[in-house]
């Protein structure tokens, strides 16, 4: 990969890049198309990155089909996939890890200390293998972006983030490779997050600034479904992601729920609207 990438540049040529940990659905392929219009050369990373994972976490069960991915990318019209293994990313000895002060303090990095430290300390690994003039990430994982937006700036990284919007089921559940755990029954609980977040929009939209009326009113629904339980709904500084009272501003709305055994999460934009 590094030989690749070096003769990409020689030859004068841009390089637009996408991690993913595989198991590819549609989000991962907007993501692709966009990196398409970005740069000459897509590269596509598929990697279940284990320093991101705690300890009882999914990384043993996390979804594989690396046949059925590949052929995915490739129809794309991705140049590079690249797959590494475990013991090419991290050898025995392996002790470089990545922190940062405050941006992972919140939302999920409360019940899952640790992970954005690996998030990254992989994302900076690939960076520095790939060279990529840009990078391209989902608004779905809104706080794995910011995360990777300061460590970026923070840390001088020669790479343009970019920003893309989470795609749907047609009825509205945010696609993720997890959705595949959830039985039928699970599956309709799990739209209460996105019904949470619409629900939070409209109300907005009409006039409602108390963060707090918001949340209730979002947990209320999400908790009647079965099998649900809430790790937060947080309203937050999109920047700093610290909790926010007064909706004057746009604001981030984010969630994370268990449906069963399963973490989903999902986030929008709650836009402050006129009263009456
Ligand atoms: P993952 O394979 O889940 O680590 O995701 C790889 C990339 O795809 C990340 O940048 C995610 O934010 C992005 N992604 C995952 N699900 C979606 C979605 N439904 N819409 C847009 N991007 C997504």
């Amino acid at each position: 990969m590094h030989q690749s990438a070096r003769d990409v540049k020689r030859a004068g040529k841009s390089i637009a890049f996408v991690p993913t940990m595989g198991f590819l659905h549609e989000g991962h392929l907007s993501l692709i198309r966009e990196a398409r219009r970005l740069a000459d050369i897509v590269v596509v990373s598929m990697f279940v990155n284990p320093t991101q994972f705690g300890p009882g976490e999914d990384f043993e069960a996390y979804p594989r089909d690396p046949a059925r991915d590949s052929e995915l990318a490739e129809n794309e019209d991705t140049d590079i996939l690249f797959i590494p293994e475990k013991q090419d990313l991290y050898p025995p000895g392996y002790e470089t890890y990545i922190i940062q002060e405050n941006l992972p303090g919140h939302l999920c990095g409360i019940s899952r200390p640790g992970h954005f430290t690996g998030v990254m300390t992989i994302v900076a690994k690939l960076f520095n293998i790939i060279k990529p003039h840009y990078a391209v990430f989902g608004e779905k994982d809104f706080q794995q972006l910011a995360v990777i937006r300061k460590m970026v700036s923070d840390l001088n990284f020669d790479v343009k983030i970019i920003g893309s919007p989470t795609v749907r089921e047609t009825d509205g559940l945010a696609m993720s490779s997890r959705n595949k755990y959830l039985s039928s029954g699970q599956r309709s609980s799990a739209l209460t997050l996105y019904r949470a977040l619409c629900d939070a929009k409209e109300m907005t939209a009409k006039g409602e600034t108390r963060a707090d009326a918001l949340i209730d009113a979002a947990v209320q629904t999400i908790s009647a479904a079965p099998e649900t339980s809430i790790d937060y709904v947080k309203i937050c500084d999109p920047d700093t992601l610290e909790d926010v009272a007064v909706i004057d501003r746009p604001v981030l709305m984010g969630l994370a729920v268990k449906v069963g055994r399963t973490r989903l999460i999902d986030n929008t934009i709650l836009q402050p609207g006129s009263r009456g």
